[in-house]
């Protein structure tokens, strides 16, 4: 099923604690109604290798579900909720870069480079990714 955007948006403003967050991820990232992807789509994703576009090196990504948008407000709300839930641990973390890289969602590729200031592929929101996971 597809997220209404506005209604997303609209509710995500109403968030005002971790509860409230975890009441939104349910009702809008359910896996009952967002596909996931299967073992041999993960395997494909992560297959790709690595990539040089405009000089920097693009490594493979994998989301988590079918509908990538749907992974991209996923991530990209779970960070707004940080930023508002936990604004002092926010600053100290915009205080680390390295410790940080940047993702396409919708292209399914990151890299450590900070200059990019969108998607060299798609033009389109990168969103920061914490190296650590990787
Ligand atoms: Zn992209």
């Amino acid at each position: 099923m597809k997220i209404n955007e506005e209604n997303f948006w609209n509710e995500f403003n109403e968030i005002d604690s971790w509860d409230d967050w975890d009441d939104f991820k349910k009702k809008f990232f359910d896996e009952n109604r967002l596909a996931i992807k299967s073992d041999d789509e993960w395997e494909r994703s992560l297959n790709r290798g690595d990539e040089f576009i405009n000089g920097l090196i693009w490594h493979a990504a994998c989301c988590g579900y079918k509908d990538l948008h749907a992974y991209f407000l996923l991530d990209k709300s779970r960070a707004l909720a940080f930023k508002k839930l936990e604004p002092e641990a926010f600053a100290n973390n915009a205080t680390k870069p390295e410790l940080y890289g940047q993702i396409c969602y919708h292209c399914e590729i990151w890299t450590r480079s900070h200059q990019p200031k969108a998607c060299p592929v798609c033009n389109g929101e990168l969103l920061q990714l914490p190296l650590n996971e990787k």
